[in-house]
Parts: structure tokens; sequence; C-alpha cells
């Protein structure tokens, strides 16, 4: 039994999700005429009470997808700089939308509405014109760590004043969303764009949602067809989103739990150095000692448990909806005895 905690991506389809994916009614959603689209669409929008919603293959066209219509050549972005846009989408704010950044450096990937309003460019000729606000929900690199949602509401505040758009990186928003017990509609009131994955914690095999205002779909379908995003019986793999929002999304409470576990067994061990808070699904801790971070996944990947570096000092665990508590169980018995 191999035990995978490289990323909560490498789920894949339950039983009942295959189901549901046989059964779905599909039709060619480039005509807008895939009825398990448009249900999941109208579904995603409607949880989180904004006007529309667009599936994707990727999180990553998502995100390109919103930069796009949010900015043009030439403008700048703000974010942190650890956030995935700019550091794992290839470049992607340069190569599709011709902006640049303003990184910013957030406690754990979450920034300040302080931060954001010292970032904007002054309207000066020299200088690029700021037009959007990116923030991330979990972060990703911050170890899943969750906003304060006051925080959001007054970067929010900011944007307002300054005319910007905000746009929300939310990969892993079902797991801030379920941690802090929070409204999904709150999301919806203050960004002006939310992208959410499906194949991360919720178990699909593939797809992402960028959710706005009805002229923002609109303007969003267009460039999904440029990026080559647009998919015509794609209604199948809707269908496990659906089956996923239905199904998957209250059980993130056990994935935070394990997560949790796993943590307090590595806290206790002399080659750990120090575990980020556990927030969500995402342990990442610093190692010291006798391991490097690529000596102790190898270790483990010997005990068929397969952790990931994420740099030469620090690993990465995701627990997930394939994680069951006996693969915890047997986890922290290994983490005990080496
Ligand atoms: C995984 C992830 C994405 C999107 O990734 P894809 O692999 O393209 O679906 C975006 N943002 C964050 C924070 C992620 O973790």
């Amino acid at each position: 039994m191999i035990i995978d905690y490289r990323s909560d991506t490498v789920t894949k389809p339950t039983a009942g999700m295959k189901d549901a994916m046989f059964a779905a009614p599909v039709g060619d959603d480039v005509f807008g005429e895939d009825p398990s689209i448009n249900q999941l669409e109208k579904m995603a929008a409607s949880l989180f009470g904004m006007e529309a919603a667009l599936f994707c293959p990727s999180g990553t066209m998502t995100n390109q997808i919103a930069i796009k219509c949010h900015t043009q050549s030439g403008d700048e972005v703000i974010c942190d700089g650890s956030s995935h846009i700019y550091q794992y989408e290839g470049g992607g704010i340069a190569l599709n939308s011709g902006a640049q950044v303003k990184l910013v450096s957030g406690n754990r990937g979450r920034i300040t509405a302080e931060q954001v309003a010292e970032s904007i460019n002054a309207d000066d000729v020299h200088k690029a014109r700021t037009s959007l606000v990116s923030l991330e929900n979990t972060s990703n690199r911050g170890g899943g760590s969750c906003y304060e949602f006051d925080e959001i509401r007054r970067i929010r505040k900011v944007c307002d004043e300054h005319g910007l758009a905000l746009h929300l990186d939310g990969a892993r928003l079902f797991n801030a969303i379920v941690a802090r017990k929070e409204d999904p509609k709150a999301y919806g009131e203050v960004f002006h764009t939310i992208s959410v994955c499906l194949s991360k914690s919720l178990g699909c095999p593939v797809g992402s949602l960028v959710l706005g205002s009805a002229d923002f779909i609109r303007k969003a379908r267009r460039v999904r067809k440029v990026f080559g995003g647009g998919m015509r019986q794609a209604g199948y793999l809707a269908a496990a989103g659906i089956y996923a929002l239905q199904n998957n999304v209250d059980r993130l409470k056990q994935d935070h739990l394990q997560a949790k576990q796993l943590a307090e067994a590595l806290a206790k061990k002399d080659f750990v150095e120090t575990v980020l808070p556990v927030e969500t699904n995402i342990i990442i801790f610093s190692v010291k000692g006798r391991f490097t971070s690529p000596s102790l996944v190898a270790r483990m990947k010997e005990e068929n448990i397969l952790w990931y570096a994420i740099s030469p000092t620090q690993v990465r665990i995701v627990t997930h909806l394939d994680v069951t508590p006996e693969m915890i169980e047997k986890t922290i018995q290994t983490i005990d005895a080496i």
C-alpha cells in the first residue's frame, strides 16, 4: 500500500462519483449546450451568490482568465510573493496578459490592507497602472493558512477607493470555508471574481470554476476559447463536480483533523525544526540535523509513504479524500520509528 501525501490532486474518483459521471447528460459546451456543465455553473454561482460561473480545465486557466479580463498589457497586479499566480503558473501573467507584478511579503501568504494600499502606484506616466489585487485562500505556500475575513473586507475597501479589481485564487477555498465555518456568499460579495478547484481537495479528476458577474463571465468565455479551454461533451467531468459539491465539502473536516494528527507526531521529532501552524489540510515543516528534506522524503518513500520536498529544508504533506484513518495510523507509527 502506497500512502500518497504529495498533493490533494492525487485522489481518484470514488464509485459514487464515477456513477454520477457515467450517468451525466452531455452536449456541446462551446455551443453552451451541455446540461451538466450548465447545471454545475449555476449551482456554483448560486452557492457563492454570484451571477455566473465558467467551467475550465484547470485552476491555472481560471486564474489566468481572470487576470486577462481584469488587466490591460502594461498593468500591474498586486499579490503575495509566494502566490501560485506568480510562482507556479509559468510566467502566465506576463505571457498571457502582458502585465507585471508588485510582490508583497505577507504573513504565510496573507497580505494586509495596508500593504495593498502602499503598493498601489500613483497616477504618474512613469509608473505601471495598478489594476488588480489577487489574494489566495487558503495559501498553498503558507501551509494552508486562512485569511481573517475582516482583513479581506478591509482590502476590498482599499480596492474600491482606488478602482481596483479584487480576485481570489480559491483553489482550496472550500478548506478555508469549512475550517473557519464561513458562508460562501460572503466571499461572493467581497470579491469581484473567484477561482475554485474541483480537482484539489474535492476529489474530482479534472476541473475548476471561475465565478463573477454575468458581464465578466461573457468576457471570460471568450478568453477561455482563445486559451484553448473550450471543451465539448465535458459534462462527464462537470458531473463529478456536482457530485463533489454535494458530497465532499463537509468531509474536509476529517482531512483537517488528520493533518493536525500528523503535525503533532512530527513536532516531537529531533529532525523537525518547526511545523507551520496547521489550519487546514496542508502541513509544511522544516528539517534539521539527521535529515535534509530530500533525504527525509527518500527515507519515507522506503516505507511507501510519499511526501514532497518543496525546498532543500522544507517538506510538504497534504491530507485528502484518499487518506484513511488506518493510513494516518501507519504514518504516525512510521514517524515515531524513524
Ligand atoms: C493547484 C493550485 C492552482 C491551480 O492549479 P492547476 O493545477 O492548474 O489546477 C491555483 N492556485 C493554487 C493556490 C493552487 O494550489
